[in-house]
């Protein structure tokens, strides 16, 4: 069995994509396939590179989840085709996980496997609610019990030594049996009033608790209607879920966002909306590609290095300031004859000009707004006409600066260096559209025009007057409301802006 692959079984943690193992996030990123059942969260998955098999093996809507037979079936056939697989289950693997039986099959079959924990959403999700498992005050002990068993399975809850521990009482698949635990308890001598606690999607975007005792907490959830996963505590710790309650609190506590930004751009923005609790889904619409014919490019470089006079490169994206530069690598141009004294660097908004000064370039232009016509104005007012401008561009880039400048009377030259694409992985595209449906996303962020067409050619025909859209800039606006979507602006064309626009709308609404 030498070619044979090798399974990890991974916890995915209970929700929240950032409580996964810092080891469990490798094997995602190095895995062939990934086999995921239905608690994984969307905001994990869209972590797991595109070119990755994708197995899913949980409940979707409609269909039924395949067996525990199936599962086995599926992990050993991928492992015998020499693949590394990784198993991927909600919370620990071990706990109320059928782990074990996954890996029966494949000790059968000798293949080899690796186990790597996962934080169990049986704490976890307490944590996320302000409910310390433990606490020196209020108990000595925590109990994790299955709900499922008190419908008469195999192994029955002994809920009459459970009543004596005085520990604090979680209660994982118990939603629908849940009045059968409370009167259990009580049966056995808990006091009605002992606190109790539903913890509903706990740790995700949309959690929610309902805080209330043993006696009344199938009425109070039944009042709110609750949905699954959930967890049911029973202790005196529940007493500290309002008190401690945090996750609420923070400034996009409650928030999920889907970023479609190139995958290299989106993580400033992500890290941005993390910052202030906010979940992230990264799911980017676009790609760019380097262009192919690089004539144009070869002979505009030539150009440049034999003028002696004043002449500009003209950037206007941090994409094109990389491109430029990986461009000018591969024609093996060394950087001491191509930057003279004459030479002169304009970008159009601050983003590139931080891009250009990872080059030891510091720009000797920029407009104190971003928008061609900006930059058009900035070259009138201080740009001799006489010097020519070089504009490497993105090959789709609009018309507003060229049409500018050639008005204004400068010579110019437009030089497309790369492609922007729309682009998804289509795998989530459904997923995306009925977290949009169930309102589970709260704002779809575009950074540009191109985003915006890059998520509509994905998602195909819909009604886009759900997908609530917020824009950088009028242009992207434009593009947004032009396929009917729901569409806001922040006040300023930074990514600054936009979270902080998040943070008021929420502030509004809480
Ligand atoms: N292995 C998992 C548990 C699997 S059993 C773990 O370690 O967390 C499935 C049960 O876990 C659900 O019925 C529910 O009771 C609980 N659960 C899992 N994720 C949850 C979440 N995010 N919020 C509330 N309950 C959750």
């Amino acid at each position: 069995m030498s070619n044979c692959g090798k399974v990890w079984l991974v916890g995915a943690g209970p929700g929240d994509a950032g409580l996964i193992t810092v080891k469990g996030k490798a094997l995602l990123e190095l895995a062939d396939v990934v086999i995921y059942d239905a608690l994984i969260q969307l905001e994990l998955l869209a972590q797991i590179p595109e070119k990755t098999k994708k197995i899913h093996v949980g409940k979707r809507a409609g269909n039924h989840s395949a067996t525990q037979e199936q599962i086995n079936q599926i992990i050993l056939e991928e492992a015998l085709k020499g693949k590394k697989v990784v198993r991927l289950k909600g919370g620990d693997p071990f706990v109320f996980g059928r782990g074990g039986e996954e890996l029966e099959l494949l000790l059968e079959h000798g293949i080899p496997f690796e186990i790597v924990p996962g934080i169990t959403s049986a704490v976890s999700v307490l944590a996320y609610a302000g409910i310390p498992v433990t606490h020196r005050e209020f108990t000595s002990s925590f109990h994790v019990i299955t709900g499922h068993t008190s419908k008469g399975k195999k192994k029955s809850v002994n809920y009459q030594a459970l009543a004596k521990l005085d520990g604090t009482l979680i209660f994982l698949m118990g939603s629908s049996s849940m009045e059968e635990i409370c009167n259990r308890l009580m049966q056995e001598g808990m006091s009605p009033d002992t606190p109790a606690a539903l913890l509903e999607r706990g740790t995700t975007a949309r959690q929610r608790k309902v805080i209330s005792t043993l006696e009344h907490l199938k009425r109070d959830c039944d009042r709110v209607g609750i949905q699954t996963p959930a967890i049911i505590v029973v202790g005196q710790v529940c007493r500290l879920a309002n008190q401690l309650e945090w996750v609420e609190k923070l400034p996009l506590g409650g928030v999920q966002v889907l970023v479609t930004r190139e995958k290299k751009k989106a993580s400033t923005l992500s890290k941005k909306l993390l910052e202030q609790g906010a979940h992230v889904i990264e799911l980017p619409a676009i790609g760019t590609t380097a262009i192919e014919d690089k004539s144009e490019f070869q002979i505009a470089v030539k150009e440049i290095m034999q003028q002696k006079t004043v002449q500009w490169i003209v950037l206007t994206s941090p994409t094109g300031v990389e491109m430029f530069f990986s461009l000018l690598k591969k024609e093996k141009i060394d950087l001491r004859r191509f930057l003279s004294d004459t030479l002169r660097f304009a970008v159009s908004g601050s983003a590139t000009a931080v891009a250009l000064e990872r080059y030891g370039i510091y720009a000797d232009l920029m407009p104190k707004k971003f928008s061609g016509k900006d930059l058009g104005r900035a070259f009138e007012t201080s740009v001799d006409r006489n010097e020519k401008l070089y504009l490497f561009r993105s090959e789709l880039a609009d018309e507003e600066l060229p049409n500018y400048l050639a008005e204004a009377g400068f010579y110019y030259k437009e030089i497309p260096i790369y492609h922007t694409i729309p682009h998804m992985d289509l795998e989530w595209v459904e997923s995306v559209w009925d977290s949009i449906e169930k309102k589970e996303i709260d704002y779809v962020t575009f950074t540009s025009a191109s985003t915006v067409k890059g998520f509509v050619q994905a998602i195909g025909e819909r009604d886009f007057s759900i997908v609530p859209a917020i824009c950088i800039g009028e242009k992207t606006a434009d593009w947004a409301r032009r396929y009917g979507m729901n569409v806001s602006i922040s006040p300023e064309a930074t990514m600054d802006s936009m979270v902080k626009m998040m943070i008021k709308n929420k502030e509004r609404f809480d």
